[in-house]
């Protein structure tokens, strides 16, 4: 059967998933770290259900060995060796899949779907990369400097080894692209939008996406026929309004640093608060987009961790991580609140990833609020994680449901259908 490849390239990182299609099944999924360093990170998760518990055996070299699952089905390649850059990394990563026995030909692969951050106005959909798309990647960096060009990288390594492999570009940005002007405009003068594109994009697109289709499949319902509100509550969060299956508004904007409360990412601020903090502490423009980027959110304003789960074991006994958990809930609602009155109405609120996926505390708290608009939490089905499954009462008006995201079976569906 023929195999897809979903990829999602970073600057110094590649993660990995391949699946047997159409059948959708996983048959190996890892990373590899730290690429460009002498002690690059490789792990190769396959066979069923992985978490690496028993060595099974060294290969070549001491670093090099594969431990073997609880259940005895799984298995995890892990090594420590050089790797210098995305061509060496992904030749490397092949080459193991074949050793071990994942494939036997590189051939096997006949679709490769990467991951792009930015697609801007350019990219609506999934595309066949040709010569032009590519070129257009590139030129997007603009928008996405650290990711882009690694996600390009990604895509012509990939061409090089698996040359007649069809590759295709799935865009974080593209789902949004239905969003109407008066959602997607800042209140800015006109021509710095048509100068330089100054809107907003958006992100997390497939992971939107692929709940809302979830979500109808769930409910039964047409997604064409719905009002929903996905969060995708990570480390990143955002929040969408999904109308008539089309993204109507998200939280996040030009770049995914709005929006709500993020782990490091500071969510949405005054713009003129950030020059007026700027000239106080004498920063340069790199300096205070880290800080925006990288020392805000929970960890920001909690002062202790960019980890949910650190907070929530400590706000009781901790003001500063019992505030930072109240900021992230109530910036939540509020989105939640904008966009019922933006759709005129909801049927359903979709939790997913890290946070949305994991943590009933704060599903409990946003849900709790919400109880004005007719979603009434089932506090039993909301102790579970990591699965699908409905969270709201069967008497609720609004459905609450949590869906584990799968970007990459979104990806890989996207080749197949390109194919
Ligand atoms: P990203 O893909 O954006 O890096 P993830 O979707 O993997 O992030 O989510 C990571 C976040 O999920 C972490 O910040 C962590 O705090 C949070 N998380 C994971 N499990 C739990 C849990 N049980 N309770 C609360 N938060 C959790």
């Amino acid at each position: 059967m023929a195999k897809t490849m979903a990829v999602n390239a970073g600057s110094s990182s590649l993660k990995f998933q391949l699946l047997e299609m159409p059948a959708e099944q996983v048959i190996a999924q890892g990373v590899i770290e730290r690429i460009g360093m002498d002690d690059a990170i490789v792990t190769i998760k396959y066979g069923a259900d992985v978490q690496g518990e028993r060595l099974i055996g060294h290969l070549e070299e001491d670093d090099e060995h594969v431990t073997l699952s609880k259940n005895g089905k799984g298995k995890k390649y892990e090594n420590v060796l050089a790797i210098k850059d995305h061509q060496q990394a992904i030749n490397f990563m092949l080459q193991k899949l074949t050793d071990l026995g994942i494939i036997q030909d590189f051939n096997e692969i006949t679709g490769v779907g990467h991951r792009v951050v930015a697609g801007g106005e350019w990219f609506n959909h999934s595309v066949v990369v040709t010569d032009s798309v590519l070129e257009k990647i590139d030129r997007l960096a603009d928008y996405a400097p650290l990711h882009n060009p690694a996600n390009a990288m990604g895509i012509r390594a990939f061409q090089k080894l698996l040359p007649d492999a069809l590759s295709v570009a799935v865009f974080d940005t593209s789902f949004h692209q239905s969003m109407p002007e008066e959602n997607y405009l800042y209140s800015l003068p006109y021509e710095y939008y048509t100068r330089y594109g100054a809107r907003k994009y958006g992100a997390h697109g497939t992971s939107h996406r692929y709940v809302a289709a979830r979500a109808a499949d769930m409910m039964g319902k047409d997604l064409s026929s719905l009002k929903l509100i996905t969060l995708h509550l990570g480390a990143g969060a955002s929040i969408t309004a999904v109308k008539d299956g089309k993204s109507l508004d998200t939280s996040m904007g030009f770049s995914p640093l709005a929006g709500v409360t993020m782990a490091t990412r500071s969510g949405d601020v005054d713009a003129s608060l950030v020059y007026y903090i700027q000239e106080r502490e004498g920063l340069t423009n790199d300096e205070m987009l880290t800080i925006l980027n990288k020392k805000s959110g929970l960890l920001g304003l909690s002062t202790i961790s960019s980890d949910m789960r650190d907070l929530l074991d400590v706000q009781d006994t901790n003001d500063h991580a019992k505030l930072a958990v109240k900021i992230f809930v109530n910036r939540i609602i509020k989105y939640v609140g904008q966009y019922i009155a933006e759709m005129g109405g909801v049927d359903a609120l979709v939790f997913t990833a890290g946070i949305g996926e994991n943590s009933a505390p704060i599903r409990q708290m946003i849900i709790d609020r919400l109880s004005y608009f007719g979603i009434e939490l089932d506090t039993d089905a909301n102790q579970t994680r990591g699965q699908e499954i409905e969270i709201s009462t069967s008497s609720s008006r609004v459905k609450a449901l949590l869906i584990p995201t799968n970007e990459e079976l979104m990806i890989a569906r996207d080749v197949e259908a390109l194919k």
